[in-house]
This record gives structure tokens, C-alpha cells and sequence, in this order.
């Protein structure tokens, strides 16, 4: 079946003045050649440090920045491409959740008005049907009309994150751009919102892109899961396999250092690594090598392609000259010896 969502080549560098003047201008490699597709009714994460270029990702596939190039074609349609008036009418099929509910909610604006400006704007409904939109819309992520005539800063940040979906929801669109939707949201209430979007995906079939740095979350959400590193896709895989099988040195530090979803686990461990280099200089050949367990020379020198790989369940890409050697080692139990 055709995907949903397919993404080649997508670029974004970020010019910064740079020097001891700033006099020379560099370019901050924020997104570098990402390309990945997602079919109807799944979810593609993508997971990887704060810095990696997730969000920018993400913001970019809706246009809310501006790539320097590549494609983003949803349902067959670049919207990269669109002339602004034209690029108005596809946000009717893509629409974002982020991290911060509150943030992203006008706070002189009524749960009815906040809901109501996206299906006038669309052209979604009128009038009455409007009017019964908005009760359903509320049902749908589980409030009710008695909740329409408050103000966002009346409810908590669950409820609040229920509202931004809501008004997600509320053009019926094809594709939902995640980003971060729970990080800001208590342990407890994480769940819940996981669970309502899984639903909401069962019910209306959009797909969504979930932008995550938390592993348990996105073990729970995803069919597919891309891996970024400073603005490249390192691997790509069905989830099962980047749990059980990962393929990139990265993917393997990042299961470990996850925290583990076993009461009386171990906590999560420290990161093999130091500090994520900068997006201005990544380092030359592997952008990893400087953290990486396994580099050799060749590291240094050449960057490895993201190049398919054998997958039991779909498709699988790893950008690892050793990615074999990786994908061969025990999983949880990294820190190799070379
Ligand atoms: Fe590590 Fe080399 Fe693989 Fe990069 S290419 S992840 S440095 S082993
Ligand atoms: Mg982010």
C-alpha cells in the first residue's frame, strides 16, 4: 500500500555568523538528507538526543519551518511545493501536537472557541454542526460539554494536552506530527495520553510521526522507529527490532541508558558517552566516532551510508560500517571489547 507520508532528502541548516568576529558564516546541520516514509494508520517515532534534529523535523514535514530541500509528500502531494494559499488548505490533513499544552493553547481563548477555529477555518463544518462537532470532539478524547466554556489555565496539563488533541483531531486529519506530547506531563498521566492517541489512531486511522527522546514511551507507540544523530538518520527499523536487535552503536547506548520499565530494575545506566558534539562541526567521517565503543579509523575518515539491512519483519537501515558486527552482539550488553 502506498504510504501516507513519504519524506526524501529532507535538509534544514540553520546559518549562524561564527569566528572570533563573526565575520565567517557556518551553518548549523540541524537536518541532513532525512528521508522515511509512514503508512496509514502507524506510527513512525523519532527518537534521539535533545539537539539531534528531531523537532526540527517534525516542524519542517508541516512547513511551520522552512527546509532548504527535499520532499514531503503526503497523500501523493509535495507540500514543500505549494504555493502559501494552497499550502493553507493541505494543513487541513496535517496538523501537530507539542510538548508544551499550555504553550500552545491561547489562554483568553475558550475550549469551544480553541476547537472551533480550526473547523472554520477548514471549512469542516457550520452553524449547529459546528456546535456538534465541538460536543463530539470532546467526547472523543474524554470531556465533556461542561468543559467548553472554561479557559486552559482551569485544567490541569493532561486535560490541557487533551484539548490540543482535540483540536488536532478536529479537521480529521491524515497525519499528526507528535512532538514531545507527553514529556511534560506527570508519570502518571503519560499513559493515559498514550493510550487515548493509540485509540484515536484505531478509531479515525491517521498516522502519526512521535517525536520522543523517552524510549519506554515510544517502545509502547510505535511500529517503526527512525534513530537520529546530529541531523541524520543513524538507523531505521521496525521497533521490535530496534529493542531487540539494534544495529547502530547509538541505538544500543541510547536502549541502555533508557530507564527500565521493571520495578526494582537497575536504574538507567550512564550513557557510554559523553557529550553530543556540536550540530556546527559534526565530527568528520562517523559523526559518532568521538563516542563510539567500536570506531576504527575508517570511522574517522569515511561516513557510513544509511544502507539496508536484513530485517525479520519489514525493512531495516543502519549508517554503521560495523552495523553486521552490531547487529550480531546480545542485546543489553553494549560496552563491547575491541
Ligand atoms: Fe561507531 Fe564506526 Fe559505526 Fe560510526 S561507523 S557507529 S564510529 S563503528
Ligand atoms: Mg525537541
Amino acid at each position: 500500500s502506498t504510504p501516507v507520508l513519504e519524506v526524501r532528502n529532507l535538509t534544514k541548516h540553520f546559518p549562524v555568523k561564527s569566528g572570533i568576529f563573526k565575520r565567517s558564516t557556518a551553518a548549523v546541520q540541524a537536518v541532513t538528507d532525512v528521508s522515511f516514509a509512514v503508512g496509514a494508520g502507524e506510527t513512525l517515532a523519532i527518537v534521539g538526543e535533545s539537539g539531534c534534529g528531531k523537532s526540527t523535523t517534525g516542524r519542517a514535514l508541516l512547513r511551520l519551518l522552512e527546509p532548504d530541500s527535499g520532499e514531503v509528500v503526503l497523500d501523493g502531494e509535495d507540500v514543500i511545493a505549494l504555493s502559501p494559499s494552497r499550502l493553507q488548505g493541505a494543513r487541513r490533513h496535517m496538523q501537530m501536537v507539542f510538548q508544551d499544552p499550555f504553550g500552545s493553547l491561547n489562554p483568553r481563548m475558550t475550549v469551544r472557541e480553541t476547537l472551533m477555529e480550526p473547523i472554520l477555518l477548514h471549512r469542516v463544518a457550520s452553524g449547529p454542526a459546528a456546535d456538534k462537532m465541538v460536543s463530539e470532539l470532546l467526547k472523543t478524547v474524554g470531556l465533556n460539554d461542561y468543559h467548553a466554556e472554561r479557559y486552559p489555565h482551569e485544567f490541569s496539563g493532561g486535560q490541557r494536552q487533551r484539548i490540543c488533541i482535540a483540536r488536532a483531531l478536529a479537521t480529521r486529519p491524515r497525519l499528526i506530527v507528535c512532538d514531545e506530547p507527553v514529556s511534560a506531563l506527570d508519570v502518571s498521566v503519560q499513559a493515559q495520553i498514550v493510550n487515548l492517541l493509540q485509540d484515536l489512531q484505531k478509531q479515525f486511522g491517521m498516522a502519526y510521526v512521535f517525536i520522543s527522546h523517552d524510549l519506554a514511551v515510544v517502545r509502547h507507540i510505535a511500529k517503526r522507529v527512525a534513530v537520529m544523530y546530529l541531523g541524520r538518520i543513524v538507523e531505521e527499523a521496525p521497533a521490535e527490532e530496534i529493542f531487540a536487535t539494534p544495529r547502530h552503536p547509538y541505538t544500543r547506548a541510547l536502549i541502555e541508558a533508557a530507564p527500565k520499565p521493571v520495578p526494582g530494575a537497575a536504574e538507567g545506566r550512564e550513557m557510554v558517552m559523553g557529550d553530543a558534539p556540536s550540530a556546527l562541526r559534526p565530527p568528520s567521517g562517523c559523526a559518532f566516532h568521538p563516542r563510539c565503543p567500536l570506531a576504527q579509523d575508517i570511522c574517522k575518515r569515511e561516513r557510513p551510508e544509511l544502507r539496508a539491512m536484513p530485517s525479520a519483519s519489514g525493512t531495516a537501515a543502519a549508517a554503521c560500517h560495523f552495523a553486521e558486527t552490531v547487529a550480531a552482539m546480545p542485546a543489553e550488553s553494549t560496552r563491547p571489547t575491541p
